[in-house]
């Protein structure tokens, strides 16, 4: 089955009928760069968009080691009893580059990825502008497609695609750990401020007397923030994921924002400005593609590029340059197909 390319009527029907072998492949296809895979892709997604929608989107992030993936099977676990579907992406920015993967080799979430109402799948493709954003989103709704209740969206703490995935969620969370020192233990302030809640992680045993602590210290930094446009004051909470405390009060306190915002209104306004941000992001992303097409400008852009460097030719002349050239090349390939 693996190799065999399934049409858009079997991927629809597959993912519909929350085919999870049909599911993996079809976020392969919209992972995939080649261009015939990429025009099956735009047209599955057009296709599934009626299917979408359904679930509540939730970004969680926090350093290495404050105990993410501990959590989210925690959070899995309580989740799939009450018989709802969760799924996890998680977006890791370090292995594109490196290679190696911030979030670690060893098997995360074992028990979870076991449990046939939990789907897991690392989503770390394609460069962070646009490619992680656009793929992680595009995987989000083929599993809200599949019937999935619950997305989370996991990344690490450290990188820039927080940003990308506070524009895909409807929630935002924080894991911290307490009395690690640092203050704010490397977390910029700027993901602070995009978040929903912070939980305070792995208050349990000795490290309980320090979470209370950390929670008043953050609810107080919280407090310092401008307000939201949800007009949702984030709250801290403490818990544990290995003695499972703390775990309810975090699913409960989502449900109440998704009530509470909801009744406002601007759960409903929230995605709607984040389609606007996806279609600005998407029209970027198909220029770019586009131009990328012409090679003869990628000899013009190093031709530019030095000059710029050597002063000889002021960056904003030859961004104009390179434009012109853009729509000479576009120009020629009309003419050409007349
Ligand atoms: P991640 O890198 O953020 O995904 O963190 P992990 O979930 O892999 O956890 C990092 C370490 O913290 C592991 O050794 C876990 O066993 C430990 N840990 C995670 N959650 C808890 C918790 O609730 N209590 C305690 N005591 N340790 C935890």
């Amino acid at each position: 089955m693996n190799n065999v390319r399934l049409t858009i009527a079997q991927y629809i029907e597959g993912i519909v009928a929350a085919d999870r072998v049909v599911l993996a492949k079809a976020i392969t296809l919209v992972e995939s760069t080649r261009p015939e895979d990429k025009t099956l892709a735009s047209a599955l997604m057009d296709k599934i968009l009626p299917y979408t929608g359904n679930a509540i989107r939730i970004g969680i992030t926090g350093v290495p080691g404050v105990g993410k993936s501990t959590f989210i099977e925690a959070f899995g676990k309580h989740i799939t009893k009450q018989n709802l579907k969760i799924a996890v992406l998680t977006i890791d920015p370090s292995s594109q580059l490196t290679r190696g993967s911030i979030l670690g080799d060893k098997t995360r979430m074992e028990e979870l990825s076991r449990n046939p109402l939990a789907f897991i799948r690392p989503t770390a493709s394609g460069n962070v502008l646009g490619g992680v954003a656009g793929k992680t989103r595009e995987a989000m709704l083929l599993c809200e497609a599949a019937g999935y209740n619950v997305i989370v969206i996991e990344t690490v703490g450290v990188g820039q695609s927080e940003v990308a995935v506070r524009n895909m969620v409807d929630f935002f969370l924080l894991l911290m750990l307490a009395g690690a020192g640092d203050e704010l233990q490397g977390i910029k302030k700027g993901i602070m401020e995009m978040a929903d809640a912070v939980v305070i992680t792995k208050a349990d045993g000795d490290n309980v007397k320090h979470a209370t602590q950390a929670r008043a210290e953050y609810q107080q930094a919280l407090h310092l923030l401008p307000s939201k446009n949800s007009g949702w004051t984030p709250p801290v909470l403490t818990c544990s994921a290995t003695s499972n405390t703390g775990i309810e009060e975090t699913w409960k306190m989502i449900r109440s924002y998704k009530d509470k915002t909801t009744v406002s209104g601007y759960f409903e306004h929230n995605r709607q400005q984040q389609n606007t941000v996806w279609f600005g992001e998407y029209f970027q992303q198909l220029l770019q593609t586009d131009y990328l097409r012409f090679a003869g400008n990628k000899e013009l852009q190093d031709e530019l590029t030095q000059l710029v460097s050597e002063h000889k030719l002021s960056p904003h002349r030859a961004a104009q340059r390179l434009l012109e050239a853009y729509h000479r090349a576009i120009q020629e390939q009309i003419l050409k197909k007349e």
